[in-house]
């Protein structure tokens, strides 16, 4: 019974860290196998080893530890699998940056020492992340923490390569694909951000051979890649160059001829109709030079330098060449025009250099027989993304899906295990190095050096973290996962292929349930970046506000299919709400001195009106939260445990019971302590997954009762922490309460409608009034009478008369709850004199008011000129301060009326 007092203020950083410390140390994050508790499995969409807590994942790991929390409570054995991803080129970039800084690059340490070096990269300043996730409260089973290169999860990436190698779906091909200069690698179709560009548009001239005086005109938007020309195409059925077809060119500068094929690729309206073809540095031309087979001409080195290929331009730069070239063009008379041209420019993900689409020797994934029931479990309801308008981006990319580019051309990522035989030229593939050649027995082997695609490990996350390919009681219990929490600039790169490798290894899907949340964005709706100097950092928001203030924000604003406009003063809303539910706490704690609800027998207790009230209030917001979550509908659930914290228990609640517990009669008070306890209680409880730190705090320094069994009822007793309590369900006899409700709350309205004439009126709120409750019936009349005294004390009534067809003073005024009229008398209330002359004042305020705005609007310049919605809101402006105006002059009139 030794209940803790609560601090006067609320002090979030020692009660969070405290508890944090607290909750981990006991295991109470931990998932338990065997367990005979329902299982609930979410695995964190995992954070790169470099990152460092963004908005984004805040979001993300506030609703995913909402989820987690709730499910636990509800009985649940809960496995949140935390882990963090390699990220290939953001680690490899990294570290390379710290070379740099002492002047030395990877190629000098070599491969081996570089990964050492990452490593130890890792292990001094990687991962950091992790602490700050701690920070945000997430409760992941750290205990099971993961990280993609870890041995298991390699185990799984060979397992499953060396699989999809046998089954033919992976393979290795000459094909041009999407290079990036700087990074030295190639990247996969959605690695590449385009973004439009202003560019040129270059008309070249070609002589025609043997035709002396005639030129085709070609145009193009990389001058440069004429070097690699070796063909130009006209459509077939094209008039103007049928003569043409069969014909040869001759390519200025390098003096090459090229045939001119005909093609239907080739759009007439475009430029002259006639297009150089360059099927090495362009995805379009490389189709058309296999159909006609033509030559292949690379003309840039890995860097974008132009190669011997390009003769006399061998060692420019791409934009060097380009300059060149076209000065040499135009020199020569063969440059025909230059035209504006904005254009679609891809860009490197990571390093934003143009990418340069480049051919080579790539290892692919052949994606499509994957796609298909990748698709079909979303079709069939397997898996559901929700909100469902996602599942048309998913199905529109799952259907037009082309083979997955999976190699890299770093060093820090999962090495292929493809060995080149020197002796045979055949490739070994094997999970477990090979010594020998498997097909001439040569031990002349080389590995290949490229490594993965980053998101290949992790498109196995669901079940490499799980143990796979070992068959694990976390396998068994744990998959499928019950939801996946992301958002959806990863839909493709991360979620679809989780799908897919899922089904093909595990034969299942990785997730019932895939919640596609909103973005972040600053208050204006801007995405948050550090150009724009608009970022908030959340960790500077905990520091700040507290982490449950935080997540409660982002949990109120997390609507589905809408953005979040985050601004500061939200946050600082809701810790208001946080030191709201503290003082509430305090003054409950403090009328609960000496008080044991387990020896109270609740069947015993006389309710009031206003406990079967708040009774059935918490049952309702109970309900609506179940639902609420149910549906990932988060900022429901916020706002329902707002509501019911705020107005109804501590604005309503704690103020009809204060009579009670200090002047009510030893019965009453002893049934006021226990309703005030209990749906303290419960409202912590309900409010734990969203604020855990707060509500575990408070809920520990409360009198226990030993009347909530413990999660799984297990543990007899009482819980030993809040996060182990059982999540409250809505209870029949609560409900029962409906009626008894809707009495309360006509005497509230009652109360509300005194407290409106009071504000109208400025009576000050020490002053005491007279009142008059005329009712309607004989029903509204015993209710009233019997919640007088709550009437008398809420609305601080001097006198209080409760009848029906009671006779209407001439000077009252009133308002209307249900079928009862609330008069106040006027008379001898307000000094008329003084409220007279401030109503002028302020009438006459308002009057320049109407001026300025019907000025505004009368003047014919501001109508034409101003777009249409400043106009309509001005006019909304006029209407506003008129019934404002019409109000004053309805009060002036009463007023004068008590003269
Ligand atoms: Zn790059
Ligand atoms: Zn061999």
């Amino acid at each position: 019974m030794a209940e803790t007092e609560l601090a006067k203020v609320y002090e979030p950083h020692a009660v969070e860290e405290r508890w944090y410390r607290t909750w981990e140390g006991e295991g109470f994050f931990r998932a338990t196998l065997p367990s005979d508790r329902t299982p609930y499995s979410i695995v964190i969409p995992p954070p790169n080893v470099t990152g460092a807590l963004h908005m984004g994942h805040a979001l993300n790991n506030t609703l995913q530890d909402i989820l987690c929390r709730w499910q636990r409570m509800r009985g649940c054995n809960v496995l949140w699998m935390p882990g963090t991803d390699h990220a290939g080129i953001a680690t490899q970039n990294v570290v390379e940056r710290q070379l740099a800084a002492e002047g030395k690059d990877r190629h000098e340490l070599g491969r081996e020492q570089f990964i050492e070096r990452v490593w130890q990269w890792k292990a001094e300043s990687g991962g950091q992340i992790i602490g700050q996730l701690k920070r945000l409260g997430a409760s992941c089973d750290w205990e099971r923490e993961r990280f993609t290169m870890d041995d298991g999860l390699s185990t799984a990436v060979r397992e499953v390569f060396v699989r999809l190698y046998e089954e033919g779906l992976i393979f290795r091909d000459n094909r041009l694909i999407n290079w990036c200069p700087r990074c030295h690698t190639a990247l996969s179709d959605i690695e590449v951000e385009h973004e439009e560009k202003a560019g040129h548009l270059w008309h070249l001239r070609y002589p025609v051979v043997d035709q002396p005086g005639r030129f085709v005109t070609v145009a193009t938007t990389r001058p440069e890649t004429m070097l690699g020309d070796t063909a130009v195409a006209v459509h077939p059925e094209d008039e103007r160059y049928r003569d043409l077809i069969g014909r040869k060119v001759l390519l200025p500068l390098l003096n090459r001829q090229l045939p001119v094929v005909a093609d239907e690729y080739v759009d007439r309206e475009f430029g002259t109709g006639v297009v150089k073809i360059t099927p090495a540095h362009d995805f379009n031309d490389f189709e058309v030079g296999r159909r006609h087979g033509l030559d292949l001409i690379n003309v840039f080195d890995e860097s974008g330098v132009v190669n011997a290929a390009g003769h006399q331009y061998e060692g420019l730069d791409r934009f060097a060449a380009r300059k060149q070239v076209v000065a040499d063009l135009e020199a020569q008379g063969l440059l025909a025009k230059v035209q504006d041209h904005a254009h679609a420019l891809g860009g490197c993900y990571r390093c934003k250099t143009v990418v340069e689409p480049y051919l080579s020797l790539q290892w692919y994934v052949k994606v499509a027989p994957l796609a298909e029931p990748a698709i079909a479990a979303v079709r069939e309801g397997k898996t559901r993304i929700v909100p469902q308008q996602w599942e048309n981006t998913y199905f529109d990319w799952m259907e037009n899906i082309r083979d997955w580019c999976i190699s890299r051309q770093i060093w820090w990522g999962h090495r292929i295990p493809a060995w080149y035989c020197d002796h045979c030229g055949e490739v070994t593939v094997a999970k477990v190095d090979p010594t020998a050649c498997t097909h001439c027995g040569s031990d002349e082997l080389r590995q290949e050096t490229d490594v993965l695609d980053t998101w290949f490990s992790s498109a196995l996350w669901p079940f490499s973290t799980m143990g796979w390919p070992e068959r694990t009681p976390e396998l068994a219990a744990f998959y499928p996962t019950s939801c996946l929490v992301t958002g959806f600039d990863i839909l493709f790169f991360w979620v679809a292929r989780m799908m897919m490798m899922g089904l093909h290894f595990m034969g299942e899907v990785p997730f019932r349930d895939v919640y596609i949340h909103a973005l972040v964005r600053d208050a204006q709706g801007q995405k948050m970046s550090k150009s724009k100097g608009n970022v908030i950092d959340p960790l500077t928001v905990i520091e700040e506000y507290g982490t449950d203030a935080f997540r409660f924000t982002l949990a109120a604003f997390a609507a589905q299919g809408r953005d979040i406009k985050l601004a500061e003063e939200r946050i600082a809303g809701y810790r208001n709400f946080a030191n709201k539910l503290w003082n509430a706490a305090r003054f409950t704690l403090m009328n609960l001195e000496g008080f044991e609800p387990a020896a109270v027998d609740p069947a015993s207790l006389e309710t009031s009106n206003a406990d079967r009230w708040i009774l059935f209030r918490l049952n309702e917001t109970a309900r609506e939260v179940g639902e609420a979550l149910t549906a990932f509908r988060f900022n429901d659930a916020a706002s329902a445990l707002y509501r019911f914290t705020w107005s109804e228990f501590c604005d309503w609640y704690i103020e009809l019971v204060k009579d009670d517990l200090y002047r009510g009669d030893p019965a009453r008070r002893t049934t006021a302590r226990y309703y005030l306890w209990l749906v303290l209680e419960h409202l912590l409880r309900l409010l734990h997954p969203l604020m855990p730190f707060i509500t575990e705090e408070i809920w520990q320094a409360l009198p226990k009762g030993g009347r909530q069994p413990a999660v799984g009822g297990r543990q007899q007793g009482v819980a030993p922490s809040l996060m182990r309590a059982e999540y409250p369900r809505p209870r029949p006899e609560w409900e029962a309460y409906r009626s008894g409700a809707a009495e309360m709350e006509l005497v509230m309205a009652v109360i509300g409608g005194i407290r409106t004439i009071r504000g109208e009126m400025e009576v000050p709120p020490s002053r005491e009034i007279a009142a008059l409750l005329d009712c309607g019936s004989l029903a509204s009349l015993k209710l009233l009478k019997h919640n007088e005294a709550y009437i008398v004390s809420l609305a601080r009534l001097g006198s209080l008369g409760i009848g029906i067809g009671l006779e209407k003073p001439a000077d009252a005024s009133v308002q209307v709850a249900g079928d009862v009229q609330v008069l106040v008398p006027l008379k001898g209330l307000v000094d008329v004199e003084a409220e007279e002359k401030r109503l002028l004042k302020e009438i006459g305020k308002i009057d320049k008011e109407i001026e300025l705005f019907s000025r505004k609007l009368e003047n014919p310049s501001f109508i034409d000129r101003a777009p249409a919605e400043i106009v309509a809101k001005e006019r909304e402006k006029l209407a506003e301060v008129t019934t404002t105006k019409r109000v004053l002059e309805e009060s002036l009139e009463k007023i004068r009326r008590l003269k």
